[in-house]
């Protein structure tokens, strides 16, 4: 808890920075800052809160918040949409949150150079609806994509469904300024895509999660509206048989953007045959003429593998439908978990085999129905499932041996505990399965050269030393 003087002077000197209205400290007002969509320990709900609430515009604002928050030593969150799933939002050790909702402007498009310029809170949406105009794309698919901000995916190193053909956020980062922990502002570079000078440190905030600073602006490559598009979707008796295409389309050249192969309880609503729950679809975007052949090319792969293609229409439905509704459709209760982990694909079998047969039951839990299978198709290969948060005694003990059962087995087949939804608080502790010790303190070091006194998005991401 923050000494009654130090906050006096917090507020004082914040409120005159920003003037009364941008700055929020009353509690009622701090709830919704006090956790994000990550599930805390199941008694601490409504124990962390932060003691200010500020919403900057401009860089100069995040500047002057910052240097109070480096003068006075306290802690300091940037946050976005919010729709982070591992805890990096909560304010552990109270602090100032800087809520960048405020900060949602276009400064530049740049349709000769392909890239545009932008506030870091603005949405992955609003975004690509603004270029849209300038016939321009982002591209930055996400399935949260109508809440997260610029900023916040960046700062998770967001994975985008239309990876395969695009990249995903980490491969359109050109430039950022950030504001660092001693309140200077830094560009990272000129506004380009490929240099061979210099560290690359744009890339350093990649993933970061407010750990080193605030981005402040971030130049982003961008891509022409393609043509056409075009998806298909194909049935399967099972999961396996439909990874079997997945499996066969990523290892021929085909060009695709992206797509999954899972299985549901029922699909017949989607107009699969009775039995056929096994789901495979992909996407393509292109030339008229590239589209049509990448299409024929991977209905061949479907005819050979056994699977019955969708009708078009149903298809092209299914991908619309998938995208805009995803964000709500796969938003978790308080009751379940998601896991987005990284298996290199020859051990896919022996990881979902261990994972449901013996570390879920081991720590009284069990996938979500229809839910148990998922991988997604392209050069990221991220294997994810839900499950049901154990319960009863012990219920968040069994919970966190069970992410570390989960992290053992991913690390040993050679995989990333979390390869689309960051650390934050959830994966903190298991980091040392992933990294050495020799690793973790290079993290350690950038982290105490940038951030000295620790107040940028402290307790997270990085585990402390033993
Ligand atoms: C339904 C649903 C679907 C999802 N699908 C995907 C998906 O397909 N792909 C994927 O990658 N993730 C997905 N996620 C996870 C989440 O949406 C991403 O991690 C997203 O990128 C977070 O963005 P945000 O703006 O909500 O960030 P927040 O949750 O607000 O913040 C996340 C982190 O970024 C930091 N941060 C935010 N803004 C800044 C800034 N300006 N400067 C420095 N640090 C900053 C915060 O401090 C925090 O550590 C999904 C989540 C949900 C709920």
């Amino acid at each position: 808890m923050m000494e009654t003087e130090v906050r006096d002077q917090m507020m004082h000197r914040l409120i005159k920075v920003l003037g009364r209205t941008r700055v929020l400290s009353s509690r009622p007002d701090l709830v919704p800052y006090t956790k994000d969509t990550y599930r805390i320990r199941y008694d601490e709900d409504y124990k962390y809160f932060p003691d200010a609430v500020v919403f900057p515009e401009t860089t100069a604002d995040v500047k002057g918040i910052v240097e109070i928050a480096a003068d006075l030593k306290v802690p300091t969150i940037p946050k976005g949409g919010g729709s982070n799933r591992t805890g990096m939002l909560v304010p552990l050790t109270g602090g100032i949150v800087v809520d960048t909702i405020r900060m949602n402007r276009i400064v530049e498009v740049s349709v000769p150079n392909l890239y545009v310029t932008v506030q870091p809170g603005i949405t992955l949406k609003e975004l690509e609806d603004e270029l849209a105009k300038h016939g321009l794309a982002l591209n930055q698919e996400q399935g949260s994509f109508k809440v997260a901000t610029i900023g916040g995916s960046i700062s998770t190193s967001g994975f985008s469904r239309k990876h395969q053909k695009y990249g995903t956020i980490a491969d359109r980062v050109m430039s950022l300024e950030v504001v660092l922990a001693n309140g200077k502002v830094m560009r990272t570079g000129p506004k380009i895509l490929y240099t061979s000078t210099g560290y690359r440190l744009q890339q350093l905030f990649v993933g970061a999660e407010g750990t080193l600073g605030i981005i402040t602006e971030a130049t982003l490559r961008v891509e022409p509206i393609p043509e056409a598009k075009d998806a298909i979707l194909a049935f399967y008796h099972d999961f396996w048989s439909a990874n079997e295409a997945a499996l066969r389309t990523m290892s021929s050249c085909v060009t695709f953007t992206g797509g999954e192969a899972y299985e549901v309880e029922d699909a017949t609503s989607l107009g699969a045959p009775q039995g056929r729950n096994g789901l495979f679809y992909l996407g393509f975007e292109g030339t008229k003429g590239e589209v049509h052949a990448q299409v024929e090319f991977v209905k061949k792969i479907v005819h050979e593998t056994g699977g019955v293609l969708a009708k078009h229409d149903d298809a092209a439905k299914f991908m619309e439908k998938y995208t805009s509704q995803w964000c709500g459709a796969r938003a978790l209760t308080g009751f379940e978990d998601a896991l987005t982990t990284y298996v290199p694909v020859e051990h896919m079998r022996e990881f979902f085999e261990k994972l449901w047969g013996e570390v879920m039951p081991k720590h009284g839990s069990a996938p979500l129905p229809g839910e148990k299978f998922s991988l997604d198709v392209g050069r990221y290969r991220i294997m994810a499932g839900r499950f049901y948060l154990p319960k009863g005694e012990g219920a968040w003990e069994k919970y966190q041996a069970l992410l570390r059962d989960i992290a053992k087995l991913t690390t040993r087949l050679g995989g990333s505990i979390s390869s689309c939804h960051g650390v934050g608080i959830e994966h903190k502790d298991n980091l040392d399965l992933e990294y050495s010790e020799v690793a973790l303190d290079v993290m350690r070091d950038l982290k105490k050269a940038i951030d000295p006194d620790n107040i940028m998005n402290p307790g997270k991401m990085l585990p402390d030393k033993k």
